[in-house]
Parts: C-alpha cells; sequence; structure tokens
C-alpha cells in the first residue's frame, strides 16, 4: 500500500466517523424533540377542548339548544374547523379518527361531552416511553359541561 493509498484510508474512516457521530447526535435530539412535540400537542389538543365548549356555549345562548353536531360550530363561525381534531391523531391515523367524539346527552352530567376519538396520546406514550424511557404520562383528553378538560385517566 502506497502512501497515497493510507492516506485516503485514513481519510474515508475519519469521514466515517464523523457521520456515526452525527446520526447518533440526530437520533438523541429527534428523540427529546419528538417527546416536547407530543407535550405541546397535548396543550393543543386540551385548548381545542376549551375553544369547542366555548362554542358550545355560544351556540347555546344564541340558538336555545346544543348543536346537534360539532361541525355546526364550523357552520355557524364559532370554531375553526382544526379545532375538532386531535393534533396528535392526525399525525397517526385518519381524520376521520382523530375527529373529537360528541355526545350532547352528557350536557350536565358528570360524563365527557366531547373527547377523543382515538387513543391517540397513549399511541404515543407507548412508543416514546415503553421505547426510549421518556417520561411521559398517558393521556386521553375529555370535555365536561362545567368546562374541565382533563385526562380520561385521571377519574
Ligand atoms: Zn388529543
Amino acid at each position: 500500500m502506497d502512501r497515497w493509498t493510507a492516506s485516503w484510508i485514513r481519510t474515508g474512516v475519519f469521514i466515517g466517523l464523523l457521520v456515526l457521530l452525527a446520526v447518533g447526535w440526530v437520533e438523541v435530539s429527534f428523540l427529546r424533540h419528538a417527546g416536547a412535540r407530543e407535550l405541546a400537542r397535548r396543550t393543543a389538543c386540551k385548548y381545542n377542548l376549551k375553544l369547542v365548549h366555548r362554542a358550545i356555549v355560544e351556540y347555546r345562548s344564541e340558538s336555545g339548544a346544543l348543536p346537534p353536531d360539532l361541525d355546526s360550530l364550523v357552520r355557524a363561525q364559532l370554531l375553526d374547523r382544526e379545532s375538532l381534531y386531535c393534533p396528535s391523531g392526525l399525525l397517526l391515523s385518519s381524520a376521520q379518527d382523530a375527529k373529537y367524539l360528541y355526545y350532547p346527552e352528557n350536557w350536565g352530567t358528570e360524563q365527557p361531552v366531547v373527547m377523543e376519538a382515538h387513543d391517540s396520546h397513549l399511541l404515543w406514550e407507548n412508543a416514546l416511553t415503553r421505547t426510549f424511557s421518556l417520561p411521559l404520562e398517558p393521556a386521553s383528553f375529555g370535555l365536561y359541561s362545567d368546562e374541565t378538560v382533563k385526562s380520561l385517566f385521571e377519574r
């Protein structure tokens, strides 16, 4: 092996090590950010449910009755369409699966009026906590008629 070839091999090994380090760094920062992003989506999901509550109350005071479905709130321009969907669910499933479920018969009871259609946050919790040991509480949110939004696991 001449000196020229040996020098190229050393350069190749050096570049290979740099690539490995870069991949490792990207993986670690991806996981850290994946956890932070899921926490941000949970906050957005709870905020959606607060907005839905405000829209239901406005709809009720304008029309004297609860809306027949959540789409009525969008048609009445009391709510943006994207507030009808869990942001974590939209990443994992079809839009229809990510859409919140509405139980108008639960208005005024102890049962949730609007809740997650899908265990979207649980799937993230499974993936991030169980696989990568990121600390995420299990969560699946419900909106109650007194405006409380909390994880269904807290009851
Ligand atoms: Zn959600």
